[in-house]
């Protein structure tokens, strides 16, 4: 292999919220039927911690440290603008992102039927293949008790 790589490794958790108007978003699509998570953007943790994974693996911080839930600006966001911000951040250092993968954990929703639409989306905005899969806590815990979710990551990165 030639050129320089790197990997990173991102995690989120979000608690689901309580407040039946707030929609659902994980990996840019929207889940119907399901509660939103509390967050001070859109509260995509997948995105988040894809986001985490690409910053950290090209030593850019983080995602609290740039987009910050004290700003104002960033409330409500987009999670794709926050992770395609980050995506042109590596790019002005002369990083790309070769591939990214996450495991999400989580009782409800099912990723299954929406992984494709979910990898389709954070694909497009990394411009590079991102694999997602999703997998259930067994009932233990926070997360088995349907408290929130949470997402690892992880991602490789490249320059010339
Ligand atoms: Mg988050």
């Amino acid at each position: 292999m030639n050129g320089e790589f790197r990997v990173g490794h991102g995690f989120d958790t979000h608690r689901f919220s309580d407040d039946p108007e707030r929609p659902l978003i994980l990996g840019g699509a929207r889940f119907d039927g399901v509660p939103g998570l509390v967050g001070h953007s859109d509260g995509d943790a997948v995105a988040h911690a894809v986001t985490d994974a690409l910053l950290s693996a090209a030593g850019l911080g983080d995602i609290g440290v740039l987009f910050p839930d004290t700003d104002d600006a960033w409330a409500g966001a987009d999670s794709l603008q926050l992770l395609a911000d980050a995506v042109s951040r590596l790019a002005t250092e002369g990083w790309r992102a070769v591939n990214a993968d996450c495991t999400v954990v989580a009782e409800a929703p099912r990723i299954a039927p929406r992984r494709e639409e979910m990898e389709a989306r954070l694909s497009d905005v990394v411009g590079a293949p991102v694999t997602i899969k999703g997998k259930r806590a067994e009932a233990m815990g926070a997360l088995g008790r349907s408290e929130g979710l949470a997402c690892w990551s992880v991602a490789l990165i490249g320059r010339p």
